[in-house]
Order: structure tokens, then sequence, then C-alpha cells
């Protein structure tokens, strides 16, 4: 088996990559571990409507709702609303994600790349210390699958680039406990996504509600592996659904645990290597949402492996295009916002519903980290200490 690139993983990343790299004429496989594409969902389901401009879906049998904006809430329950074009990555439409996966792999089919299911990578193959493709186990069977790149689209738990000596180990501190009831017989009703924060309803991160129809939505949590014990996100998400009217008589349709990383960002390159997503860690460090940085990321990798497969070259030089694409297009807003979710992880809930008050009746259609932050410096001079790291970040 010998391939111009064998991607680990079929994930939004990995069929992305495959799809843009197929199109250009590249042989590629993608080895998938589970037995369907997508399942079991894993996600709140929350996507911008950026994705459209990527054309890399048809149709729209992968949308459930289509979403107006976001609304954020304070631990006191000021409400920030925000128009579907400046929410961020993870409102616009909430769709099904395992839908949405399949599409993504078809596509990626569609312009010739081949899909192993059942097929798990266990380890690098190497020839005298140089990348040469993967081994991977399917069914009983141990292979060895020949290719002049590896990308690594292995998803949060990635172990593609630690085979290849990266540092990929996430600290408790960078990473989301996660948990999910996809809930019916309620009566939300909003066609806004819907974040709460404080530390009395999610330490270091978040509830959301992400409605799926009138009477289904994704109800879910995230807090931060350091600040939190083993059960206790259950145990947060619980009380929340207890205090809101239109959610307690809700009865779970799916329950799912996970993890999020919202770490920096790692090293995306070597000779022979990619990561892409979640496996490089391309996650928005304040929301945890990455399905749109795996898509975009995606498509600069599928494009920068077909030019590697043109010139026939495959060292780090070569495939260092796609991680200087990212970083362009999204790597400084990463950054920003890991500095913005360490100011945010050191406030008081007063001090996050005073910067809600400041923002509440705010015009997003002037939206910018800087102006922001000097519209809550103006009403508020005492936050000029905490967030100058962050304004000097906006001004670069
Ligand atoms: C609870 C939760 C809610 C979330 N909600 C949102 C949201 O609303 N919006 C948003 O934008 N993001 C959300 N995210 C993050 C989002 O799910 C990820 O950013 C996104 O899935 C990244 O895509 P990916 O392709 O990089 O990885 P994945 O989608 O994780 O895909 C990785 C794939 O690799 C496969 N794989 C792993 N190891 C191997 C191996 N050794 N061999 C073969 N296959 C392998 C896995 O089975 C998987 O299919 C959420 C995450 C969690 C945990």
């Amino acid at each position: 088996m010998k391939y111009d690139a064998v991607i680990v993983g079929c994930g939004p990343a990995g069929s992305v990559t495959a799809r843009f790299a197929a199109e250009a004429g590249a042989k590629i496989l993608i080895v998938e571990r589970r037995a369907e594409v997508g399942v079991p969902v894993l996600c709140g389901e929350g996507v911008s409507q950026k994705v459209d401009h990527f054309k890399v879906l048809e149709g729209k049998r992968w949308i459930a709702a289509k979403m107006e904006g976001a609304r954020v809430f304070s631990p006191n329950g000021t409400k920030i609303t925000l128009s579907a074009e400046y929410a961020g990555n993870e409102t616009g439409y909430v769709v099904y994600r395992d839908i949405f996966d399949q599409e993504l792999a078809r596509e990626a089919a569609q312009k010739g790349a081949e899909i192993m299911l059942n097929t798990c990578a266990i380890d690098l193959l190497k020839k005298d210390g140089k990348i040469k493709g993967i081994i991977a186990t399917h069914f009983d069977e141990t292979l060895e699958i020949e290719a002049n790149v590896v990308v690594g689209a292995d998803g949060v738990e990635s172990r593609v680039g630690k085979w290849a000596g990266i540092q990929t180990t996430l600290k408790p501190y960078d990473l989301e406990t996660c948990v999910q009831y996809t809930l019916c017989n309620i009566d939300w009703g909003s066609p806004y996504c819907d974040f709460f924060l404080g530390k009395q309803v999610a330490p270091g991160g978040y509830v959301w509600v992400f409605p799926k129809g009138k009477d289904v939505a994704n109800v879910g949590i995230g807090i931060l592996a350091s600040l939190s014990e083993s059960g206790k996100a259950l145990h947060f998400l619980d009380k929340f659904i207890a205090t809101q009217p239109e959610l307690k008589n809700g009865e779970p349709l799916r329950v799912i645990t996970g993890a999020d990383p919202v770490a920096e960002p790692i090293q995306s390159v070597k000779d022979n290597l990619l990561l892409v997503g979640d496996a490089a860690r391309q996650v928005d460090p304040i929301t945890g949402g990455g399905l749109m940085h795996a898509i975009e990321a995606g498509k600069y990798a599928g494009e920068t492996i077909a030019k590697a497969v043109e010139k026939q070259r495959f060292d780090t030089q070569t495939l260092s295009e796609y991680e200087t694409w990212w970083k362009n297009a999204f790597g400084k807003k990463l950054h920003r916002n890991y500095v913005a979710k360490e100011i945010m992880l050191d406030m008081e809930d007063k001090t996050l519903d005073m910067l809600a008050d400041s923002l509440k009746d705010y015009k997003f259609e002037e939206f910018s980290t800087l102006s922001i932050i000097k519209a809550l410096v103006t009403k508020h001079p005492s936050l000029l200490v905490k967030l100058t790291p962050l304004m000097k970040l906006a001004r670069a």
C-alpha cells in the first residue's frame, strides 16, 4: 500500500485535507479507527456560517437549525447579544454532526480519496529515522501503509505528533472536561446559541444551550480540568438544568462526555508530517470551538500536500507553507484568545458582571478586540492594568 499521503482520522480536519489534496490529483488514504464516520457525536454541534465560504458541504441535510447569533449571560444574568456575523466560530448553524462529518468524508471520496474504517494507526513507519508512513491495525491484521506524508488529524487525543517527537501533552490547565445532554421535551425556542458564565455555573468554562429545534437542544458544560474533580462537570450541568424552567422537564436523547483542548497551538510541521485540527490544537482557547479552524486548516494542508507532490519534496521547508498559511489566517487570534482566557480565569464573577454591563448596549458592528477593550476601559478605568496585555496584542 503506497500513497502520496496517509491521513490518520476521518473527522472534519482529515476529510477536508483529503478532499483538497485529492482534488489536485494526489493519491490519498484516510484511516479511521471508528466503524462509522462521525459516530458517536462528541460535539455541541455549533458552527459559524463562515463554513459556507469553504464550499465543502453540499445540500442542507447537515443543518438542524439556523441561528441568528449568540447570547452571553454573565453570572448575574446580564445579557449580551451578538449577531451571527460577530458571534464567533460556534454560532451560525447547529448541525447534525454525524451527517456533517459524513458529508465532508463523502466529498473527499468524490474527489478520489480512499477511506478505510476500523483501521487504527498504532505507530509511524520509519526507515533510517525518516517517516515513511504508518503502521495500523485493521480488524485482526497489522498493516504497513507507505506514504510520503503522514497527516495527524487524530483529534484531541492525537498520538501522531507524539510519535514524531512533537510535545503534544495537554496540561489540566489547558483542557476542558465536557458533558452534554441532547434534551427533548424542552421549551427553549430561541434562535440564539446561549452561553452562561460564572464560577457557580461552570468554573473556568461555560454552559451552552444550542437549540436544534423548538423542543430539542444540546445542553452542555465545559469546565477547566485543573479546577474540577472527577464527576464535577455533570454535577454542575444537572444543577444548571434544574434552575431553568424551560429545561428542567427535559428528557435526554443522548449524553456524551469528552475533552476539548484550550491550549496554544503546537508545532504542526516536520519532515514528511503535518498535524491538522485538534491534533495541532487549532481550537479557540476561549470557546473551545474547533470545527471552523479544522476546516480552514484542512484546506491549507490539502493544498500544501498537492504542491509537495507536484515538486516531489516533502521536507519541513516545503510543508511549512501550510503552517505559514494557517498562522496568518487565525494563529494570532488563537494566541490573543489564549491570553484573554488567562485574564478571564483570574476574574471574579462581579468583574464579569461589570464587563457584561458595559457591553450589553455595545454596537457590535464596530466589533474588534481593540475597540471593545477601549470601550471597557473608558467605562471602568480599573480594568486597564488587567487588560493591557490584551490591548498590546490587539494593536500588534
Ligand atoms: C463536548 C464537546 C463539544 C464541542 N462543541 C463544539 C462546537 O459546538 N463547535 C465547535 O466548533 N467545536 C466544538 N468542539 C470541538 C470540535 O468537536 C473539534 O474541534 C473538532 O471535532 C475537531 O475536528 P478534528 O477533525 O480535528 O478532530 P475529530 O473530529 O476529533 O476527529 C479525529 C478523528 O480521528 C480518529 N482517530 C483518532 N486516533 C486515531 C487513530 N490512532 N487511528 C485512526 N483514527 C484515529 C477519531 O476516531 C476521529 O474520528 C467540541 C468538543 C467537545 C469535546
